[in-house]
This record gives C-alpha cells, structure tokens and sequence, in this order.
C-alpha cells in the first residue's frame, strides 16, 4: 500500500449492507480488534478498510478510533439505514447529512440543550467534499432503481442521532419539535452518526455519510425493517459506496 495515501474506512450499520462491500474488496485481509472484524483491502484500487460500526453511538465512538489509531483510516464514509423525519423524506429515499446533532444530549442547564459539553458544538458539519461526492454517487448509483414505483429522491440536510430506535409516531413528533424549538430541523434519525462525526471533528478528519430510509420512525417503523435492509438497503449501500469509490480513485 502506497504509505501516503492513508485508507478510506467504510462503515456500515448492519451485516446485511457490508457483505456486497466485502465481495468486491481486492487482497481482502480481516483483523479482528476490540472485538470487531476490520476488512483491509482495495476497491477500485483505492485502499479501504471496512467495518461494522454497531449500533448506538458508543459502539460507533468506538469503532472510529479503532478505524484511525489502529488502521490508519484518513477519512470515514457511513452507509447504513435511517428513519426519515422531515417532510417529503420517504421510505427509499437517501440522505446525505449535512450535520449531524446528539437528539439526547442534554446536559442542561450547565450547557444548553443539545451541545456537547466542552466543545460548545451541538451539530459537527459532514465534509462538504466528501458530502458532495456521496450525493453525485447517489444519483449517479441509484439511477433507474424504483421503490414502490418511484424513484429515489437524494436528500441533503441535518441528521439527527442517539441511542433510541424511534418507533413511535408521538415520540418522533416529540424529538423533532424539540429539535426544531433550537433550531435544528432534522431530515432524518439514526442511532451512529453524530458519534462518529464528533470523533473525526476530534482528529480532524474528513466524515460522510449516507442513509437510505428504512421507515418513518413512527408506529411501523419496526415492522419490514429486516426485510428492507436485506432487499433494498443493501443493494443502495453497494450501488452508491461502488459509485463513491470509483470517483474517489478517480
Ligand atoms: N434489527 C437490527 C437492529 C436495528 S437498530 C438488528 O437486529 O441488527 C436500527 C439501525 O438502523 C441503527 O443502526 C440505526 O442507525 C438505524 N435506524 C433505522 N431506522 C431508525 C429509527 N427509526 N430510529 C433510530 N435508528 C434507526
């Protein structure tokens, strides 16, 4: 591996979305490390690294630095599942975050509500170059794909995560008018992003990441969310990542 060129880490959320990834993965190489399997290799000729992130913010906190102190990672790319919350954010659509808020950060009234104590942030910004290059891997991977008849649409705005499955039509409304009462208006929650966001925010390294929607995070969510994640999310992550990669390596 060109020592100057340091890997791209990609994570995803779920098994079922990285296993297309691994496939493709020239020279592959698995490291197991702090009890997670980190995949060492080449796509496009770019040199990746690919891991699970977990679920919740810890496990996603923890996965990062694994990603950057043990695996040399120079930048972070998400690709995983996500409940829409904003207006017009439907099942089968993407979105690209923006930023990223802690939903359940509140260490009011010591700090105001939402900002993470010390570093008086409440939303770490996405890369605008890496962001940028998601969303042109977006229309350019998912194009002619149809879910329910209609064809992606490809978000770009606030993401919203913490350690909570929305799944509850009054909870959802709860969070987002919360949110918005500061002036934060979510397109989407997840339970990974911010996490990692604030860890590369720390190191200064450049993050990204996509969410195809999986639910509306109201009384349903729960229901074909296995089912979407195997047959649809999947076939996205390995649609847009093959897109994102190619660009990359240019
Ligand atoms: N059934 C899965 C667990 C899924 S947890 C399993 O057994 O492995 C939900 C995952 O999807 C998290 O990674 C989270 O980031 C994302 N997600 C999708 N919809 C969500 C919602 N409505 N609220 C919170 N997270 C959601």
């Amino acid at each position: 591996m060109n020592p100057l060129q340091r890997p791209l880490a990609i994570l995803s959320a779920l098994a079922e979305e990285q296993a297309g990834l691994v496939e493709q993965l020239q020279d592959a190489h698995c490291v197991t490390h702090a009890g997670r399997d980190f995949w060492q290799g080449y796509l496009a000729g770019l040199p990746v690294v690919l891991a699970l992130s977990r679920i919740g913010k810890v496990a996603a906190a923890t996965t990062s630095v694994a990603l950057i102190e043990r695996f040399g990672a120079g930048s972070i790319v998400f690709a995983g599942v996500a409940g829409g919350v904003g207006s017009g954010v439907q099942v089968g659509d993407v979105v690209v975050g923006t930023a990223y808020v802690q939903h359940d950060m509140d260490a009011s009234p010591l700090f105001p509500r939402y900002q993470i104590p010390l570093t008086g942030q409440t939303a770490f910004a996405a890369d605008a170059a890496l962001a940028r290059a998601l969303v042109f891997a977006c229309v350019v991977g998912l194009q002619g794909l149809r879910h329910d008849g209609r064809a992606p649409l490809v978000h770009q705005g606030l993401v919203a995560s913490g350690d909570r499955f929305v799944s509850g039509q009054d909870e959802m409304r709860n969070l987002v008018e919360a949110l918005r009462s500061h002036g934060h208006e979510p397109l989407a929650v997840e339970m990974e992003g911010a996490a990692v966001a604030q860890v590369c925010h720390d190191y200064g390294l450049p993050f990204a990441a996509v969410r195809t929607i999986s639910d509306r995070a109201d009384d349903t969510a729960h229901v074909d969310f296995p089912v979407f994640v195997r047959d649809v999310a999947s076939v996205y992550a390995r649609r847009i990542i093959t897109e994102l990669v190619r660009a990359l390596a240019g």
